[in-house]
């Protein structure tokens, strides 16, 4: 989707062609897909580089549209963080993936370290509600706090450092864990690393892709994993594809990797049967 920025926000919906709607429209589309149970959540798996079992998974987002098929969030979380209907999406994804995660704990008690990830948006963190309704749904589901990891960007914790810092601080009182996504690609000072209560690093895809190729890219994921054990936190390696990359990941000390060599986001059901079964030949 296109989106040109200022008063005239317009969509360039996909699928339907040039057809094109005002924010307002596609607010509205949204608002009623919600409405009607059209967004689920999928989850893509988390291996743990030490067993190579999966340890848990990514909640991510799909919005199953009745005539355009499947849209992926880049199409709508944008329009969705400008409306604020991102409040309502990340509390069905925030239930959808603390229920999962319930039910993968009792079907696999063996795996002490299972844990499922939720990615927050800027404006979900800027939103004091957002400690209410992860609290709310780790009530629901009975989750372990522990298990449940908040993923956001280094670009949110800088957008306002101080409403951000305190909502953290409450939602790592309720004793959520929080990692930071797709880091090393967002704000140049790591300071945040000692301010904030950071518990997971996510090693961004564009570090990763050139793995075991770019000498460069083995420096600096080298780096962020030396960096992360420092500090005690743990490190995801996100968007492994090649067993090159894998084999350096493991071999860097990763704890944990994820992508599409291992699995695509796929059903929770698929994720309660590879979670028994080793995926890493
Ligand atoms: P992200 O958090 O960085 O999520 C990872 C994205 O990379 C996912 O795309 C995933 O399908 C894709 N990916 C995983 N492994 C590989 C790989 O090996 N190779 C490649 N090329 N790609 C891989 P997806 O699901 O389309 O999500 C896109 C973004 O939308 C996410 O990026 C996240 O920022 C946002 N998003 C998704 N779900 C939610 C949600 O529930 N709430 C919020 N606030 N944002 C969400
Ligand atoms: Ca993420
Ligand atoms: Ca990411």
């Amino acid at each position: 989707a296109k989106r040109s920025s200022g008063n005239d926000f317009i969509v360039y919906e996909p699928g339907l062609g040039n057809t094109t709607s005002t924010r307002k429209d596609s607010t509205a589309e949204l608002a009623a897909a919600i409405d009607a149970g059209e967004l689920r959540t999928v989850y893509q798996p988390l291996i743990d580089m030490r067993t190579g079992r999966p340890i848990g998974a990514e909640a991510l987002v799909r919005w199953q549209h009745p005539v355009d098929g499947l849209r992926s969030p880049d199409q709508f979380i944008g329009l969705a963080e400008e409306s604020g209907l991102i409040t309502r999406i990340g509390e069905l994804v925030l239930g959808d993936a603390c229920t999962q995660a319930a039910l993968w704990v009792a079907e696999s008690p063996d795996q002490e370290d299972l844990l499922v990830t939720v990615n927050l948006s800027a404006r979900q963190v800027a939103d004091e509600q957002i400690v209410e309704q992860v609290s709310a749904a780790l009530a629901a589901s009975g989750l372990e706090p522990h298990r449940l990891v908040l993923e956001i960007t280094e670009t949110v914790l800088m957008h306002d450092r101080d409403a951000a810092a305190a909502t953290l601080w409450l939602l790592k009182g309720l004793g959520v864990r929080i990692a930071i996504d797709d880091f090393g690609t967002g704000y140049s000072s790591l300071a945040y690393l000692r301010r904030f209560p950071i518990d997971m690093l996510k090693v961004a895809r564009e570090f990763v892709d050139g793995l075991g190729r770019d000498a460069h890219d083995d420096v600096i994921t080298r780096a962020i994993v030396e960096l992360a054990g420092t500090l005690g936190l743990l490190t995801v390696a996100e968007g492994v594809e090649t067993t090159q990359q894998s084999e350096t990941v493991a071999a860097l000390g990763c704890d944990i990797a994820q992508g599409y060599l291992f699995s695509r986001p796929i059903e929770a059901d698929a994720v309660s049967a590879v979670m028994s079964a080793s995926l890493v030949a």
